[in-house]
This record gives C-alpha cells, sequence and structure tokens, in this order.
C-alpha cells in the first residue's frame, strides 16, 4: 500500500516527434523525500518534472501519486503544486492577493482566502511585506512570495525548476537552507530541479542523476559521491579521477600503475578488456606510492587556491596503458598539507593511493 505522498514513476517515456526527452525511467520517491533530478542541460529533467505537474503528456508508462494512477488526471487534481523559475507572479497585484490567487479560482471566500494566504507569508517570513506590489521585492522576496503561493494549495508534494538558479550565489546558498526548512517543517515531498551538484548534495535525501533521458543512479548524496555507478555520474559529480585500465584476468585485478597485481579485485571480467575506475581527488597523495599502493610519476600542470583545499593538476606520463581524462589527474590537498610542502607548476612530483580508494565503476 502506498502512502499519500508516495510517487512512483514506472517505465515512463516522453517523446517529442523524433526526439525521446525521457526513455522509460523508474523511480520511486517516498512520501516527505527532498528529491534532487540532477543532470546537464538537455537530459529530460524539466519535462520530466512537467509530466508530474501534468504540464505535460506522458507517451508511455504511468505515473503514480499515492495509489492512483495519475497520468490523465489534470494539474490540480494531482495533489501537486510547482514554483516555476521566474516566479510568474502577477505584477498587478500585492503580495497577499498573488498568494491567494489559486483560492480565489477555487471560488473560496475573500476573508477566508485572504487569511490563509497571511499565514503562507508567514511560513516564508513574508508577512511584512503583504500590501507590496512584485516589483517593490527583491529576487529573493519574489522567490519566498511564489513559494508561498504555491505551498497555499496543500500539495503533497512540491515541483520546483531550477528555483535558485535567478539568485545571486549569498543568497543562492541562504534561500537553500530556507526550502531544506521548510520541506521539514511541512513534511512533503519537494521534488527540485537543478544541474549544480553542489545544490543537490546539499538539499537531496534522494539524488537523481539524469543523462541523456535516463537515470544514471538515484541514491543519497553520499551514496552517489561515494559509490558513483558510471563513468558520467563521477564526472558529473567532481572530484574524481577517472582512470580508464586494462583487465588483468589471471590475477583477477586490474592493471595500475606501480600497482602490485591482488589488491583490487574484479567482478569477472575479460582479459585485456578496458575498466573504468575512480579515485577521489582527495583520497590521492602527493607521495611516492609505499609497497602495494598504485602511483605514478607526472609534472604539476596546475595549482589553484581555494581556502581551505588545495587543487593540483598533474599530468599524468606514467600510467602505462592506462588513460585518464585530458592526461591529467586531480589531487586536492588541505590547505595546511599543501602549505607545508607546497608545490609549483613545473615540479616533478609522485602521485600515490591506496588499493581501498580504487572505485569500480560500471563499464
Ligand atoms: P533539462 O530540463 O534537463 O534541461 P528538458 O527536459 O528541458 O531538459 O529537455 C529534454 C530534451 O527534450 C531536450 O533535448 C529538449 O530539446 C527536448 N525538448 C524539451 N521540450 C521540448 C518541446 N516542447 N518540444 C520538442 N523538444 C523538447
Amino acid at each position: 500500500m502506498a502512502e499519500k505522498g508516495d510517487i512512483e514513476l514506472a517505465a515512463v517515456l516522453k517523446r517529442y516527434g523524433g526526439t525521446v526527452a525521457v526513455d522509460t525511467i523508474s523511480l520511486k520517491i517516498p512520501a516527505g523525500t527532498y528529491c534532487c533530478l540532477l543532470g546537464p542541460s538537455g537530459c529530460g529533467k524539466s519535462t520530466t518534472l512537467r509530466m508530474i505537474a501534468g504540464h505535460e503528456d506522458i507517451s508511455d508508462g504511468d505515473i503514480m501519486i499515492g495509489n492512483e494512477v495519475i497520468n490523465d488526471l489534470p494539474p490540480a487534481r494531482r495533489g501537486t503544486a510547482m514554483m516555476f523559475q521566474n516566479y510568474a507572479l502577477f505584477p498587478h497585484l500585492d503580495c497577499t492577493d498573488n498568494v491567494a490567487f489559486s483560492l480565489k479560482m477555487k471560488g473560496v471566500a475573500k476573508a477566508e482566502r485572504r487569511q490563509r494566504a497571511v499565514e503562507m507569508l508567514r511560513l516564508v517570513h513574508m508577512q511584512d511585506y503583504a500590501a507590496r506590489l512584485p516589483a517593490q521585492l527583491s529576487g529573493g522576496q519574489q522567490q519566498r512570495i511564489a513559494l508561498a503561493r504555491a505551498l497555499i494549495t496543500n500539495p503533497s508534494v512540491l515541483l520546483l525548476d531550477e528555483p535558485l538558479s535567478a539568485l545571486d550565489p549569498f543568497l543562492r546558498a541562504r534561500m537553500r537552507e530556507e526550502l531544506k526548512r521548510l520541506q521539514k517543517e511541512l513534511g512533503i515531498s519537494f521534488i527540485h530541479v537543478t544541474h549544480s551538484q553542489e545544490e543537490a548534495m546539499a538539499l537531496a535525501d534522494l539524488v537523481v542523476v539524469m543523462n541523456r533521458g535516463k537515470i544514471e543512479q538515484a541514491a543519497t548524496a553520499r551514496e552517489v559521491f561515494n559509490q558513483p555507478r558510471t563513468a558520467f555520474v563521477a564526472r558529473f559529480i567532481g572530484g574524481h579521477n577517472i582512470i580508464d585500465c586494462t583487465v588483468d584476468a589471471a590475477a583477477g585485478t586490474i592493471r595500475l600503475p606501480g600497482h602490485l597485481p591482488g589488491a583490487v579485485p574484479l567482478p569477472a571480467r575479460i582479459d585485456g578488456a578496458r575498466q573504468p575506475v575512480s579515485v577521489r581527488a582527495d583520497r590521492a597523495r602527493l607521495t611516492p606510492p609505499a609497497p602495494g599502493q598504485a602511483g605514478f610519476a607526472g609534472t604539476v600542470r596546475a595549482v589553484e587556491y581555494l581556502g581551505s583545499i588545495v587543487h593540483v593538476g598533474i599530468g599524468a606520463e606514467g600510467l602505462g596503458d592506462c588513460t585518464i581524462d585530458d592526461g591529467e589527474f586531480a589531487v586536492t590537498v588541505d590547505e595546511r598539507s599543501f602549505f607545508a610542502s607546497p608545490v609549483a607548476v613545473g615540479d616533478r612530483v609522485s602521485v600515490s593511493w591506496a588499493p581501498e580508494e580504487v572505485h569500480v565503476l560500471e563499464g
């Protein structure tokens, strides 16, 4: 038995003419989940959101909310509400009337709808701005009004399409906290479309990484970061080196540079096949490999000081038959360790990592 706010997508497909925008995706979002749909532009995030909202027909498959298949229900009867990227506030209505608008459409009496609107304005800390027009508000304040307007219908699911992209970085971080607070307070699901991995990691209980209309991985932020399923996820989430290696079937391992066989076990694979693995940039060290560790020697190509960490890019010449994106391996070093033994562009350095830091990706 599904709960009232549970959402399930079962083999959902969306075609625009000959283009497949969403390719047979299946996903369960339990009630009360903060879910982020994450991926590059054009991967099908907004289309997925619009199909849940009912603003887009489904070409095939089913969408269920609770125990009900909602494919053919109009948007207003799905128990969902949508907050748009550009907020879409009515310029000639004050904040109270903007927030109360959907209740007016439903025929709720004026006194009651204004009272409910004031409650919503309080929820988003905008009660002091009730009589202002949208043009008299900052971007962040307009967003709060748009949120209140979406929430006044008591949805079981709030859908947000790139809600933070119009804000400056400082405000974005503040509104991020605010969204999370609201979601916890209301106990409903938020489904939030973003192309920012940082935003998804900060907010989501469930991160859904999409690529070319398909779901590459759906898991907690920590799992996506620590166990990316594919090279695409590891690249998109960032902070990983993806190394394309060769399988040594006799030894049951992959051939890593400077590495003794036996330490990185593999599921059965064909000898000589290519196998991608990832190594986190913060888990590699600028030291020669200890016995049993993998590693190589290279030349520093880039040093970026990022405050608490320093990013070092190393041209990886000594990788044997392994290859790496752009031929550059990234190591991040915490600030204090970096300045204890700094390196500069052009220096020869050793890089190493322990076998347990090697994460085998799906080939
Ligand atoms: P995202 O939100 O991840 O940027 P979209 O869901 O907007 O991606 O788009 C997915 C794909 O579907 C893209 O290739 C896009 O060009 C295409 N697409 C989206 N909307 C339409 C439409 N109304 N007509 C035709 N193609 C569309």
